[in-house]
């Protein structure tokens, strides 16, 4: 199990109860694509997506959501602009409800 070798690993109890993203509980271990909430035995694979432009960060995929990383990347970037344009108010209120507002403003002054 690694952010960079691909290979799916079984999710454990302490994986799902553990902190993940900066919030505790297991709160954010969930697959990137879907949303589901990994449960202990689950099948669960990062890609490594840090090498392609537009699609950053490794996503956990769930055992449904898995398949070649060129579809895993493509979801990534329309999700990115699904959130950017036509969801804009729900990422601004969850940057917001996360005290990341500031942060965002600077990134788009320096677009
Ligand atoms: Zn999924």
């Amino acid at each position: 199990m690694s952010f960079t070798d691909g290979k799916p690993f079984t999710a454990t109890e302490a994986q799902c109860k553990g902190p993940w993203l900066g919030r505790p509980n297991g709160e954010l271990f969930r697959c990137f694509l879907c949303g589901h909430k990994f449960e202990p035995g689950d099948v669960v694979r990062w890609q490594y997506t840090n090498d392609v432009s537009g699609a950053g960060g490794i996503p956990l995929v769930c055992e449904k959501c898995d398949g070649p990383k060129e579809v895993i990347v493509e979801e990534m970037r329309e999700g990115y602009a699904a959130v950017r344009g036509r969801y804009w108010y729900f990422a601004r209120a969850l940057a917001n409800e996360a005290g990341i507002v500031a942060a965002l403003e600077a990134e788009e002054r320096n677009r």
